[in-house]
């Protein structure tokens, strides 16, 4: 999801990467800070520094981010569970994880190492802001990531997925019910009434002129759209949980001769069938897959000279899969590795075809005729 991001350091393995809009943030932070909060709480200080202060204390906030970041990273490392980086962006940061925890404590110990680092920033912030003494540049500074943390620790402390605190509700509610997708699902629903509650504060606030109040749209937003896809992702896994290949798969598989022009394709598999792809043959030996992509990168005056194993994508182990492997895992392979479907290989031979189109009915019935 966080395409256009810039990796700016590795701690202890980890990348930790900024995208674009987070740039946006940090022009926006500093601003503020230099024309309103530094001229409120110091208005003895002279205004021309107070971009620097600004723009300190925004790097300081986006230090803290990245330290928040980190303690669940290194909780999680610790139940032997890979992060692949911290991205920061427009709503603070994410530590994206290879897996999910494998038990509700490893979930909770990891949920809450983030909020916890927050409030042990605060802490460390507000000494430094009792320390300062005279200085008035370091005591506003001080103060105000000493709030920032605070916010911050308690604001992911709301106990609705993928926020921490969601993950916290999670935890409790896998561990009592043992039933993981069952604590996702509730999870997530909270997750989604919280984010809607923070849509319609935005919209309150927007009356009064708050220019925050479009960040709490924003944020608001942000998250009911994760933990709506949270949401779906547990019920996709539920309902797909003990489902194999063989009870999704399509048994008459049409296949294309390896010769056929890609204009014939296209007229007489393509538009006919409605199929996304087709296996490509020559006699009876499988060569490979052919998909609405390959033919459209070959302009339109050339389809009728092309064949379809000239642009095909070579079969190989990859396409592969076998009748008994589960479907929510040939699901998400399809996502990760981008393909539309596979092919269902029985003792060399091809017996039937997996499709997304085809697993997604499957789930659109099956949810259907459950409610
Ligand atoms: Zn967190």
């Amino acid at each position: 999801m966080l395409d256009g991001a810039w990796q700016i350091a590795r701690v202890s393995g980890i990348p930790i990467r900024v995208h674009f809009s987070w740039f946006l943030v940090f022009g926006l932070i500093t601003w503020a800070l230099a024309t309103q909060y530094f001229p409120q709480v110091a208005p003895e200080l002279p205004q021309a520094t107070n971009w620097l202060r600004g723009a300190l204390a925004a790097l300081l906030l986006f230090l803290s981010v990245i330290i928040h970041e980190l303690s669940h990273s290194f909780i999680a490392k610790r139940y032997k569970i890979p992060i692949t980086s911290i991205t920061l962006f427009i709503f603070g940061g994410v530590a994206q994880m290879k897996k999910e925890p494998s038990s509700p404590k490893a979930e909770l110990n990891m949920a809450l190492a983030g909020p916890f680092s927050s409030y042990i920033l605060g802490l460390i912030f507000f000494i430094f802001y009792r320390l300062a003494g005279d200085y008035q540049g370091i005591k506003a500074i001080a103060n105000y990531l000493f709030q920032i943390n605070i916010i911050l620790g308690t604001f992911n402390l709301f106990p609705g997925f993928p926020m921490d605190g969601g993950r916290v509700l999670r935890a409790v509610l896998w561990e009592r019910s043992g039933n993981y997708l069952y604590a996702t699902k509730k999870a997530s629903k909270t997750g989604q009434v919280i984010a809607l509650f923070f849509i319609f504060l935005g919209f309150i606030s927007l009356f009064t002129g708050y220019l925050g109040s479009v960040w709490f749209l924003l944020i608001g937003w942000f998250l009911f759209t994760a933990a709506q896809s949270s949401y779906r992702q547990a019920t996709t896994r539920d309902i797909l949980s003990d489902v194999k290949v063989k009870d999704v798969m399509a048994h008459e598989v049409i296949t294309v001769h390896s010769d056929m022009n890609l204009s014939e394709l296209v007229d007489n598999y393509f538009l006919r069938y409605g199929f996304g792809g087709f296996p490509v043959l020559e006699g009876e030996r499988l060569l490979g897959i052919i998909s609405l992509k390959e033919i459209k990168g070959i302009p339109k005056n050339k389809r009728f000279y092309t064949s379809a194993k000239d642009v095909m994508q070579t079969f190989d182990k990859s396409f592969a899969v076998s009748e008994d492997n589960d479907v929510s895992m040939i699901l998400e392979k399809m996502i990760q590795e981008d393909k539309g479907r596979f092919l269902v290989i029985k003792n060399d031979r091809l017996v039937g075809i997996i499709t997304r189109s085809g697993i997604a009915n499957y789930l659109k019935i099956k949810g259907e005729l459950k409610s």
